[in-house]
């Protein structure tokens, strides 16, 4: 099984994590270009080596953002 599936997966582990703690994660996703945490939007879940990775844009100033979330 490849592709779609372990996306699929991501998803789930995603939402595994409670809504409350995933609200902080996506409230502070830091962003090298506001030198700031930001919030992050539209943004997708990936697999990641470590865990799972958001993988979205600021929402201040529309760049580029991305979060790994550790197992
Ligand atoms: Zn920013």
């Amino acid at each position: 099984m490849v592709g779609g599936t372990e996306m699929d997966n991501a998803n789930k582990e995603w939402l595994e994590i409670p809504s409350e703690i995933r609200n902080k994660l996506i409230h502070n996703v830091w962003c090298s270009t506001c030198s700031d945490v930001a919030k992050i939007t539209n943004y997708v879940i990936r697999t990641h080596e470590l865990g799972i990775m958001l993988d979205g844009k600021c929402d201040t100033c529309g760049d580029a953002v991305s979060r790994v979330i550790e197992k």
